[in-house]
């Protein structure tokens, strides 16, 4: 039987959540165009739509932002967050970013020229589109594990060392102005990169002289998968795995909607000085002044110290045991997950789940409707839907290899009770599957379609 593990904190402010009956639902659904982002949240029972920006705020961080110092130019929350970054990650500059993908813009606008290539283990999709946006090519070179719902390789997120040299020796490392890592991988499932990989690719970044970014959203929660699979870490503090994992790198893009458990804020970090001049300047055109970058003083705070309860052990003992329930039971009841849980969600196998709806019918859209339906339950197709294409020369349509709907987990949010609920409905889904049936576009959009297609029951 799945264990539950208790909460290191107690609840102090409530946020009551509707219950809507099944025919507000339906009627609901209809309106939205059957895609569950047209839903507004009020007629949501349980968001699983993102971890990002979700996390419930400590009496800490709130504390902290009635200390926001509000000046222009120097206020005294920058210098917390910036001592909190330093002893953390070591790098010795950093400028704040309204969120992470800011951060990128940044970096990105600063480094990279048309034709120039930024490989990766993968890059999450606004990396990938703001390298695009610069006229680069993101590439993904993760181990092909990463594409297998079934292996159980406890570092999924790894690069593949081979593919990663042999691809700079094919470009040329002229031609790569920096080399990334998302950790965890948020894109491969949320799976970990162990330090043994970040330091091996580390070194073969910095023998062609390539930078080496860390995209480090969620470093906290793949630390602490370190300190649980990787051999020789379950006595090293995890704060410390931290700083082994960045003193690899020469820098960091970081969304503080993540681990930083904070609603909005980010940051970008680096070693080089020449770097940070001209990012200076591109962030005072884009985002704000040096000492702000584009947050109050108040998010400043609440940043800092998010960063620090983001690294508590019991904290991320919770955290990662709390997603590891959700898998565990839905597991125990029979349902086809992605295996292993990653660190912020489960992953629903569609094509396991409704096997007799084919892939044009967007099975994964439709269970995501079926969880709404069933349970008000809003989690996010990964699938057919988003990422389906069509081959330039035949017109045919080529779907994914896996079809997912995504369960993300909001950091300290939500119940046992709240996830029992959730495993209740999935499990009544699963029952009665061959009841639920595809869906068709209604209107169908060129760019980013999953955001706002519209649908119909087929
Ligand atoms: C969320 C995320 C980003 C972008 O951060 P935002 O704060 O949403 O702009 C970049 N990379 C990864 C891996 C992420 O999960």
């Amino acid at each position: 039987m799945a264990k539950f593990p208790s909460e290191p904190f107690r609840i102090k402010v409530v946020e009551p959540i509707r219950r809507t009956t099944r025919r507000e639902r339906q009627q609901i659904l209809t309106a939205a165009g059957y895609n569950p982002f047209n839903v507004r949240a009020e007629d949501i029972y349980i968001d699983l739509l993102t971890d990002s920006g979700t996390a419930a705020m400590s009496d800490g961080q709130w504390a902290g932002i009635m200390q926001g110092d509000e000046s222009y130019a120097g206020a005294r929350n920058f210098f917390n967050l910036e001592e909190t970054i330093r002893s953390i990650t070591g790098f010795r500059h950093f400028v704040p970013t309204h969120q992470g993908r800011a951060a990128e813009n940044i970096l990105f606008g600063a480094t990279v020229r048309p034709g120039q290539v930024v490989p990766s283990n993968m890059h999450f999709d606004t990396t990938q589109a703001n390298v695009l946006a610069r006229g680069g090519r993101p590439v993904n070179l993760v181990i092909d594990e990463a594409f297998d719902p079934t292996s159980r390789h406890p570092f999924k997120g790894n690069m593949d060392l081979e593919k990663l040299a042999a691809f700079i020796q094919e470009v040329g490392p002229e031609n790569i102005p920096l080399g990334m890592m998302t950790v965890t991988n948020n894109s491969g499932g949320g799976q970990p990169v162990s330090l043994a990989n970040i330091r091996a690719v580390a070194d073969v970044y910095h023998r062609y002289g390539i930078p080496f970014f860390l995209d480090a959203c969620r470093y906290a929660e793949n630390a602490y998968f370190i300190k649980l699979r990787e051999p020789g870490y379950a006595d090293v503090p995890v704060l410390e795995i931290a700083r082994q994992m960045f003193a690899c790198a020469d820098g960091c893009t970081m969304s503080g909607k993540k681990d930083a458990l904070v609603n909005i804020g980010g940051f970008l970090a680096m070693n080089d000085e020449e770097l940070y001049r001209r990012v200076c300047q591109e962030l005072i055109l884009r985002e704000g002044f040096p000492t702000y970058g584009g947050l109050a003083g108040r998010d400043l705070e609440a940043m800092a110290r998010g960063l620090w309860e983001g690294l508590d052990e019991d904290y991320l003992a919770y955290r990662i045991a709390h997603t590891r329930y959700l898998a565990d039971r839905l597991l125990e009841e029979g349902l086809p997950i992605l295996e292993p849980p990653g660190g912020h969600a489960v992953y629903l196998d569609v094509l396991r789940f409704l096997p007799h709806i084919p892939q044009s019918q967007l099975p994964g859209q439709a269970l995501a409707c079926a969880l709404y339906l069933e349970g008000g339950i809003r989690g996010v197709e990964i699938g057919s839907v988003m990422f389906a294409e069509e081959d330039p020369e035949t017109g045919e349509t080529v779907y994914p290899a896996l079809e997912l709907v995504r369960l993300a987990i909001p950091r300290r949010v939500y119940t046992q009770a709240h996830l029992d609920y959730v495993v209740e409905v999935c499990r009544r889904l699963y029952e009665r599957r061959e009841q639920i049936g595809g869906l068709r576009y209604t209107y169908k959009p060129a760019l980013l379609r999953h955001f706002t297609a519209r649908f119909e029951p087929v």
